[in-house]
């Protein structure tokens, strides 16, 4: 059996399909730091990491070190109706580096379970029956968290069954306090970066005001910090460069150190006993594996890292030459509309070229016409240097500036010069 060929068939036909395609079927056989390696002893430097999940790079040597030893022993893996001292330790220490208000801590095995635990106990808590969120998030796929999603390919045909959830204009606080004045809405979930969106940056202002416009009226604000959090920003979340607490923040990609699944949906003292009073509500929220030994481990031991305040300044550090360096690069480029970023996370918006022959319908994938393909075009580039890049999921006009954290500032470097050819390129052809 060639497992790769069987991962188009069995796995996903259609992206195996595109794959194949677009070139872009690689067989990686390995990974190190912020390097993959394929098939043929090719190295690929990743510009994608895991979309967030690869904050240390790949197969981190502490992560995989914690992870071995924890294996050699022999603790309880599921600590099924009783205590469990890796959670409580893991639940304690996210909680006090997550902000002062923080004091339970919900454990699951993904962003979308993390936020569908938000959503829940907001509801509950409040005993209102409405959600606000941002328009043009990116919050997992699951149905709650779909049904806070920009409206696209991710939720067509599903509309009937989502709860009718109410959109708000990203970065708008009259909009919100519009949404919000009925007093009838339990929660509204706004990411700091909408990355997906194309690497919308909230200000520290708008995120203000979303604080104060929940509190007035009685709704619980959440951030959703699966891809912003645990240093990606230069902060171990984004919401501290704000100074701006919610009452519940979520996490998890990168939480596992890369190497194991974890959510972890912190929430402020009192909001988890509104919403579970009582014994016979004390575990009508749950996931199995939620919160088990392994993944802890992990978790601890990324956190070690990551909160290191030296860690951080360096994320600042890079985060801010790199992108220094791509406007400069860029400065003249004429199909660019905007960089932004935080941190190492952001994007480089790009105009769609007016050459007939640059649409999907000419590529041979007709099902994609209509967006936009200048992105794809520039990722497509840059594959050729073997950079692996990515469009946002929203926006594929925007290529997304998401390396490892632990990148240095040669590879950055790499980065800036094959990009900027990369746009001149297709400015120059699309
Ligand atoms: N929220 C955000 C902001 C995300 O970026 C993602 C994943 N891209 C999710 C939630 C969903 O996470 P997961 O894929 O682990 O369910």
């Amino acid at each position: 059996m060639d497992p790769y060929a069987a991962y188009a068939r069995h796995v996903n036909p259609g992206l195996g399909r595109f794959l194949e395609l677009s070139g872009r079927d690689v067989r990686f056989v390995s990974a190190r730091d912020t390097v993959l390696q394929d098939a043929d002893g090719e190295t690929w430097e990743d510009w994608i990491a895991g979309f967030g999940s690869l904050n240390l790079g790949h197969n981190p040597p502490a992560i995989k070190a914690a992870v071995a030893s924890h294996l050699a022993l022999d603790t309880p893996s599921l600590f099924v109706e009783s205590l469990n001292p890796l959670a409580g330790e893991l639940a304690a220490r996210l909680t006090e580096a997550a902000g002062e208000r923080f004091e339970t801590c919900f454990f699951g095995n993904s962003g979308a379970e993390a936020v569908e635990a938000a959503l829940k106990t907001a509801l509950l808590a409040t005993g209102r029956t409405r959600v606000a969120y941002a328009e043009g998030g990116y919050h997992g796929t699951t149905l709650g968290a779909l049904a806070c999603m920009a409206r696209g390919p991710y939720r067509d045909g599903l509309d009937a069954v989502l709860p009718a959830f109410t959109p708000v204009p990203f970065g708008d606080a009259g909009a919100l306090e519009a949404a919000l004045a009925a007093g009838d809405v339990a929660a509204f979930l706004v990411e700091p970066i909408q990355m997906e969106a194309g690497a919308r940056v909230a200000d520290a202002a708008y995120l203000a005001a979303a604080r104060d416009t929940c509190r007035r009226h009685g709704a619980l604000l959440v951030f959703d910090e699966v891809q912003t959090g645990l240093g990606r920003t230069g902060a171990l979340f984004a919401c501290h460069h704000a100074r701006v607490e919610p009452d519940i923040l979520v996490a998890a990609k990168a939480l596992g150190g890369g190497l194991v699944p974890i959510g972890a949906t912190l929430m402020a003292r009192g909001v988890w006993a509104r919403a579970y009073p009582g014994y016979l509500r004390a575990e009508i929220h749950n996931s199995t594996f939620g919160g088990n030994a392994l993944a802890c481990r992990a978790a601890l031991a990324t956190l070690d890292v990551v909160g290191d305040p030296a860690f951080l300044a360096g994320v600042r550090r890079r985060g801010e030459r790199l992108f220094a360096a791509l406007r400069a690069a860029l400065r003249d480029a004429p199909i660019v509309e905007r960089i932004s970023g935080l941190g190492l996370l952001g994007g480089i918006a790009l105009r769609e070229g007016q050459h007939p022959w640059t649409r999907w319908e000419n590529l041979g994938l007709a099902e994609l016409a209509g967006h936009p393909v200048v992105g794809a075009l520039v990722v497509e580039r840059l594959a050729r240097r073997r950079i692996l890049a990515q469009v946002c999921a929203h926006d594929w006009s925007v290529v997304r500036v998401e390396p490892p954290l632990t990148v240095d500032d040669a590879a950055c470097g790499r980065f800036v010069e094959a990009v900027a050819e990369a746009i001149r390129w297709v400015a120059a052809n699309g």
